[in-house]
């Protein structure tokens, strides 16, 4: 299949080529990609799909999902309950959700039983819509920690070391370890306390890397944070600089030390609060977070789109909006394109296979209408997703 588009962004920060096509192969790549007809008379006989009016750019990736949580007040009710058919419809509905919004690859950093896995496969065989998923499995945390219940109960290194074996023998593509507290269990540690020891953390980052899977930390607090750049985790996730001894939201204490430890480590911070964030009252914060997000840039910190999706209430996935208070903490929108797509993937270690329209790269296209690199806003407009290679049917609502 051709896909041929008025313009087409082959990756953030390349020239946009003018009337552009891109060849889908037989075996879910990019076969050829360049300005039109060039391309089109180098494969003659192939089935075209033209987009004359629309953008056509590499899909997204959504750095930080929750495929099994329910985007509900209590978004963990089936998860507590093990209710695998409940848990399992959820889980394979937002899928198809992420796919229909133009996000071809998602982490999911936490679920439990394996069901993600169960998933994550039979998307990858093809037999179910959604996008590449990379699994965390269940997360590790400490006895009654932050979502316990998902069965990732661990203490000691010994425990750490053998829960990550466990973890990649089952299948997980990446290692989730609750390094602080968190808000969806009350009885935990406190956001901005660690739920877990330095030797503790490097034993699971050491034992994850001898497998050869990354490490992504859940650290609100600045010491759970110091402690991750410290044993060198590959991502921090939320990263908010929270200090205690309240939860009051302006107790922050952004330290460049650490920053510059994140920095010198390449440790990709992915912040993951940005819903609704227009529309957040004065006391949420909005100015703070957009002064530390462009603090951590400046400390040549890199960061990545991700949105919890399933925590919280709301609309599941909205991607757009990482991108758009990225956009407001003063990225330019190619910039901020890039948190979702080329720093993305290289900071989940897929560099040299999604995150870009390259021959050889995984055919993981999104056409929308509008420019997005005028307008991020455009990002909504989905015309056409393809994941792997294969065509998306999109809802009626979004083909009308
Ligand atoms: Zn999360």
């Amino acid at each position: 299949m051709l896909v041929t588009a008025g313009r087409v962004v082959t990756a953030p920060g390349r020239p946009i080529i003018e009337n552009g096509a891109v060849l889908i192969a037989g075996d879910g790549t990019i076969g050829d990609v360049g300005p039109d007809p060039a391309v089109s008379a180098r494969h003659p006989h192939v089935r075209k799909v033209s987009f004359p009016d629309s953008t056509m750019l590499p899909g997204l990736i959504n750095a930080h999902v929750h495929l099994a949580f329910e985007a509900t007040a209590d978004p963990v009710a089936a998860l507590r309950r093990g209710d695998h058919p409940v848990i399992r419809e959820t889980i394979t509905s937002h899928a198809r959700e992420l796919l229909d919004a133009g996000i071809t690859t998602v982490r999911d950093l936490g679920d439990r039983d394996g069901l993600v896995g169960q998933v994550r496969d039979e998307i990858a065989a093809g037999t179910r819509a959604g996008p590449r998923v990379l699994s965390a499995f269940a997360p590790l945390t400490s006895p009654q920690g932050h979502c316990w219940f998902l069965g990732g109960e661990v203490s000691g290194e010994q425990q750490m070391r053998s829960a990550v074996s466990r973890l990649a023998d089952s299948g997980a593509d990446v290692i989730k370890v609750m390094a602080g507290g968190g808000r969806l269990t009350p009885k935990a540690a406190p956001v901005w306390q660690s739920q877990f020891t330095l030797a503790e953390v490097r034993a699971a980052v050491d034992a994850a890397h001898a497998a050869g899977l990354p490490v992504a930390a859940h650290a609100h607090g600045t010491d759970t944070m110091a402690l991750c750049a410290e044993v060198g985790v590959d991502t921090i996730e939320h990263g908010g600089w929270l200090t205690g001894p309240t939860a009051d939201p302006r107790c922050y204490d952004p330290r460049s030390d650490i920053a510059d430890l994140i920095a010198a480590r390449d440790i990709a911070v992915c912040p993951t609060r940005s819903r609704d964030w227009k529309a957040w009252p004065p006391e949420a914060g909005l100015d703070g977070l957009l002064e530390r997000l462009s603090w951590m840039r400046s400390r040549g910190i890199r960061l990545i789109a991700g949105t919890d999706a399933g925590v919280g209430s709301g609309k599941y996935d909205d991607l757009v909006e990482a991108l758009t208070l990225y956009e407001a903490a003063g990225w330019s929108t190619s910039e901020a394109l890039a948190t979702a797509t080329t720093t993305a993937a290289a900071a989940l270690g897929l560099g040299h296979e999604i995150g870009e329209l390259t021959a050889g790269y995984s055919a993981d296209v999104l056409v929308v209408d509008g420019s997005p690199l005028d307008d991020l806003e455009a990002l909504r407009d989905v015309r056409c997703v393809i994941s792997g290679g294969r065509l998306h049917s999109l809802p009626p609502a979004a083909t009308a």
